[in-house]
């Protein structure tokens, strides 16, 4: 039976440790702020955007709201942002997505100055990740990474094999697994013999999106077993891309949905718009 990777507690691990440097750092006349905005009125979205605010509440963060209606034209949206750019006390802007149809995301993200892009979107960003050079990481990735760490799970020389190639996701999770020497393999909607690929994963990560979606059958007896997804069942509860209660008899560890990947996304959140403080503010600081 699979040991379960406890998100809560690992989330909570990261909270602390931000919460004493946010502390230290308004011992020296710094704050920390984030900005999230919010475009529409999305019920996932404003769920995720109050679990933002909380956390950043309960590390000493300051948060900012900008609700914007679901009619927010481009321009009206990229004023906000280069207000908000030029903002001294906000560290780290957050744009929650997806944003209604007629927003250019791409281009929302490209106007976020690279040093308050604390979701580690913009392309500047993601290419200092590519070259292993970065100040932030994606949150979601780098959450999974932190929760491996934190179970002392190797990585080098592992096979991992990474469902799903988003760019929010997958992509920034192969490169990571990478990066700690574990050799990679991503898949998507058009591999082929998806099963013979998951079935030699060392370390399997699913970020699909589709409930029961890794069965048993695809995994190895002994992997480690990230469920990214968060889906809704038929009954409406949230529930991953694995099949857990079959997977948790294979794996040697795996995580929950609720209760897995999704703290260690806030977490990394709060990490991020931490360094982002600490870089706007090195001068005051050292
Ligand atoms: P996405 O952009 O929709 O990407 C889904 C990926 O799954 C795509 O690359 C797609 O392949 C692949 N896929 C779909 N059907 C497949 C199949 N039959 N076989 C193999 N691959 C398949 O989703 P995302 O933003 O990465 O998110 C994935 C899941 O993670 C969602 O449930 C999302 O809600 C969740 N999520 C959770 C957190 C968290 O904090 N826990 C954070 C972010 C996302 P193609 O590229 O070929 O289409």
């Amino acid at each position: 039976m699979a040991k379960i990777i406890d998100g809560k507690v690992v989330s909570q691990f990261v909270k602390d440790g931000v919460k004493k440097e946010v502390e230290a750092l308004r011992e020296k006349g710094v704050s920390v702020g984030l900005a999230v905005i919010i475009v529409g009125d999305d019920p996932a979205s404003r769920t995720y955007v109050n679990n933002k605010k909380k956390a950043c509440e309960a590390v000493g963060i300051i948060s900012e709201e900008y609700a914007l209606p679901e009619q927010t034209t481009m321009e009206e949206l990229l004023s906000l942002i280069d207000r908000l750019n030029h903002k001294k006390s906000i560290n780290g802007i957050l744009c929650q997505l997806p944003l209604p149809k007629h927003l250019d995301e791409k281009l929302v993200i490209e106007n976020i100055a690279p040093e308050k892009d604390v979701d580690a979107f913009h392309a500047i960003n993601t290419g200092h990740i590519m070259i292993g050079d970065y100040s932030f990481l994606p949150c979601t990735p780098a959450g999974i990474m932190e929760m491996l760490k934190y179970y002392d799970i190797e990585t080098c020389g592992k096979n991992a094999v990474v469902i799903g190639r988003s760019n929010i996701v997958g992509k920034p999770m192969a490169m990571l697994l990478l990066q700690k020497d574990a050799t990679v393999t991503v898949c998507h909607s058009k591999t082929a013999n998806l099963k013979e690929i998951t079935e030699r994963a060392d370390i399997l990560v699913a970020a699909v999106g589709k409930e029961k979606f890794v069965t048993a059958d695809m995994v190895k007896e002994g992997a480690v077993v990230i469920d990214v997804g968060m889906n809704r069942n038929s009954e409406g509860k949230l529930c991953g891309d694995v099949d857990f209660s079959q997977v948790e008899k294979k794996a040697s560890y795996i995580t929950p949905v609720p209760g897995g990947v999704g703290p260690m996304t806030i977490a990394t959140l709060m990490k991020n718009t931490l360094t982002a403080a600490k870089q706007q503010n090195a001068k005051r600081i050292f």
